[in-house]
């Protein structure tokens, strides 16, 4: 039997609605009913485009060059509604580019990127847990800074760093990865380049893996296919409605 492999995003699914997460990764009858989201072209784009430019780094190009012309080359249209609509959306994303090179050239931080889309993985046993990290960064003290890019926010704040169960993943698997390292996670809010930074110390790291194992179990030993769906505020935009209509317990 192969070993379960759970990612932040699975996991997010399932907390969010074990329904959800049947239909996205249990049941192949889900994928017919997925549809493409335009914030996740524009965020995808965005993505390729910082990893493009920290990967590559092109000594011939200023960074506000070397951005933009990555970010025609890397430009998905998919999800979007109107011409209009992804007209707006090519001019936001340049103009966060923009503003991402200036601070990038301003910014005086010493340190030096290790990794861009790294991906990370643990074998706990039970079950393998892996994630992708957007970057991490080494500074000059030896710590660790895992980097994650946020396209649809303007703000992010400590309490979402710490509250944010994708940061944790990644700082155990780096833990794992780097025991010796200090570890800290970053969001960095695109549209305004703001951050906010939280580490985990060693005991949240260890019952944070506690409470990993038990929610890994937990899923593992889930019968999707017996569970009556429940109607819950995410319904009225979740693609799956028409399926979950189908159970003569789903009221709406
Ligand atoms: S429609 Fe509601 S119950 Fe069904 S998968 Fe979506 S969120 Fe879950």
């Amino acid at each position: 039997v192969r070993k379960p492999t759970f990612s932040p995003t699975k996991l997010t699914t399932y907390l969010a609605c074990p329904l959800k997460y049947r239909w996205t990764y249990v049941d192949a009858r889900g994928k017919w009913h997925l549809r493409a989201k335009s914030y996740y072209s524009f965020g995808l784009t965005l993505h390729r485009v910082l990893e493009r430019f920290h990967s590559e780094q092109q000594p011939m190009l200023e960074p506000k060059e070397a951005l933009l012309s990555a970010y025609e080359e890397s430009w998905l249209d998919a999800g979007f509604s109107s011409a209009d609509e992804m007209a707006d959306a090519y001019g936001e994303g340049k103009a966060i580019l923009e503003q991402y090179a200036e601070e990038y050239a301003a910014a005086a931080r010493g340190a030096n990127t290790l990794f861009v889309e790294k991906n990370l993985r643990w074998d706990m046993g039970e079950f393998i847990l892996c994630g992708r990290a957007d970057r991490i960064d080494e500074h000059p003290d030896g710590s660790l800074e895992i980097i994650d890019y946020k396209s649809g926010r303007r703000a992010t704040t400590t309490e979402d760093v710490a509250s944010d169960l994708a940061m944790s993943c990644y700082q155990l698997l780096l833990k794992n990865l780097y025991p010796d390292r200090r570890i800290f996670a970053t969001i960095l809010s695109l549209q305004t380049g703001q951050t906010a930074s939280y580490g985990m110390s060693e005991e949240e790291l260890a019952d944070f893996e506690a409470d990993l194992r038990e929610l890994c179990h937990r899923i593992g030993c889930h019968d999707f296919f017996e569970m009556a769906p429940i109607y819950r505020s995410l319904c009225p935009n979740c693609d799956f409605l028409s399926l979950c209509r189908q159970h003569p317990e789903f009221c709406v």
